[in-house]
């Protein structure tokens, strides 16, 4: 298969240092506050690479941190620590926020089909794995220590730029907009290992370690948590494109002077997901969440597949219209697969021969969107519905879309549909069988999907003066006399 590496800027046959396992890090989510979908593409997309290698018969090992502690306010290591705004908001604990959101995020994830990596580490449970590291680094002069903090010394690195789509001024920390720059950095790529600095007193978790009592810089973590658990060498690292500069150059600045050797060959990045007025930011404080899409009646399987319609090397944008064509695509797919009955055997060359499309499609740097086309050419094929369902089965193992589950319950769905239902256009009402009032909902849900919400408004309000109730339901609508 071929991966497009971040390090190299090329896309590179993939090839790991030992045959028999595949060593994959995900950075983890910053548990102050919800995951926003933009977030999840991103875990989406690490989930699909992980799920088409083991779909390739590799072994996977993956393991992913909860940073729980030290990602400041600003990645350039000033501000406050997240947590404690977190903490601080919800008039909570720390530990009390930390638990709430990976459980949160956890739940997310398995609403989106998002498998658990195998090991997930917090990382405040390591602390004496980052000091055992720092303490190498002081010893190999990498390190220094500076107003109380020990600080990884950039200077001292051959090359450091190792991701190097970013231009000088934005590495001048101290231009960037809402960065201070700090006087104890020797070099203005510098960055924390370890802080004790006064002025973050008030920090909830601290430990003891031989500079002082304090709490370790959010970079070391992933080196310390990959290394606890993959050892000195690391097939994938994965991240959103934000995780690059600088928390990447830095894991990747402190591991190989800590080992002395290079560490993680492939570096998968995905790119954002933005709205009109830009990315979508946790910190902005204005974000969606799959709870909130749920809200609006869509399936966190329509936003998985409006992930996997597109490449993870794009940014992508969002809107609702976006999000509700891929809702529309997915109960037609749905809906589509409902409607094969298993009959005949399966014809092992055509399943073959589907099979390869998919693999070269997820091959070529996770194309997703082609292999979505592929999905569409199993349907279309001229093949028994047995040999279609055993590809369906097949390849949602890697897309994750609940295929054969959804259609099943579909099907089920449809079966307890009372004689009195009407249904048009993909549209299905029920109710209490008066065929007048179900035209009346029918009319209803119709102009809502055209979006003519005034004309929807005054039948409702027409329903209403006649005593029905209307709830809107995934396939339509249903009503009652209240
Ligand atoms: P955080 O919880 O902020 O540490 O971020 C968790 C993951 O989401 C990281 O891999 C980020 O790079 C990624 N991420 C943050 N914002 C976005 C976005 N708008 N679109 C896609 N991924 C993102
Ligand atoms: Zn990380």
């Amino acid at each position: 298969m071929y991966l497009y590496n971040s390090a190299s800027r090329r896309k590179e046959e993939f090839v790991p240092n030992h045959p028999d396992i595949v060593k994959m890090y995900t950075c983890g989510p910053t548990v102050y506050h919800f995951a926003h979908i933009g977030n999840l593409r991103s875990y989406i997309m690490e989930d699909v690479l992980e799920k088409f290698l083991r779909y390739e018969g590799y072994h996977v090992k993956r393991v992913m941190n909860i940073t729980d502690v030290g990602h400041l306010a600003s990645d350039a290591d000033t501000g406050e620590d997240k947590m404690l705004q977190g903490a601080r908001r919800e008039h909570k604990s720390v530990m009390d926020i930390a638990a709430f959101y990976t459980n949160a995020f956890f739940a997310d994830c398995d609403k989106l089909h998002i498998k658990r990596p195998d090991v997930v580490e917090p990382a405040t449970s390591c602390i004496s794995d980052y000091i055992n590291i720092i303490s190498t680094l002081m010893e190999k002069e990498y390190a220094y220590v500076s107003g109380g903090n020990v600080y990884f010394d950039t200077s001292k690195l051959e090359r450091y730029y190792i991701f190097n789509d970013h231009d000088a001024e934005d590495l001048a920390v101290g231009v960037r907009e809402g960065v201070e720059e700090d006087k104890n950095k020797r070099n203005k790529n510098d960055f924390v290992l370890w802080f004790t600095q006064s002025k973050f007193e008030d920090q909830a978790l601290k430990w003891d370690s031989p500079w002082g009592v304090g709490y370790p810089g959010w970079h070391i973590e992933c080196s310390g948590i990959s290394m606890k658990h993959l050892g000195e060498d690391l097939d994938i690292h994965c991240g959103g494109i934000d995780n690059a500069f600088p928390h990447h150059t830095n894991e990747i600045a402190q591991s190989e002077a800590f080992l002395g050797h290079k560490w993680c060959n492939y570096w998968m990045h995905v790119l954002h997901l933005n709205t009109n007025s830009g990315k979508m930011s946790k910190s902005k404080g204005e974000f969606l969440t799959v709870s909130l899409l749920e809200e609006k009646g869509y399936d966190p399987l329509a936003y998985r597949l409006f992930c996997l319609q597109s490449h993870y090397r794009k940014a992508l944008v969002f809107s609702w219209e976006n999000l509700d064509n891929a809702q529309g695509t997915y109960n037609k797919l749905i809906a589509r697969i409902a409607a094969l009955t298993p009959d005949g055997s399966v014809d092992q060359d055509v399943f073959q021969a589907q099979r390869e499309k998919f693999r070269k499609a997820l091959g070529n740097d996770l194309n997703t969107s082609l292999g979505i086309t592929a999905l569409y050419d199993v349907l279309k094929a001229p093949a028994s519905s047995a040999t279609k369902l055993a590809l369906l089965e097949d390849f949602d193992q890697v897309l994750g879309l609940g295929l054969l589950e959804k259609a099943a319950a579909k099907r089920e769905a449809d079966a307890k549909i009372p004689a009195s239902a009407q249904s048009a256009g993909g549209i299905v009402i029920t109710g209490e069988g008066d065929p007048d009032i179900d035209a009346l909902v029918l009319q209803r849900a119709q102009a809502k999907k055209e979006k003519n919400f005034q004309e929807a408004d005054r039948i409702r309000e027409e329903l209403k003066a006649r005593g029905i109730e209307v709830v809107d339901t995934k396939e339509g609508a249903s009503w009652r006399r209240i």
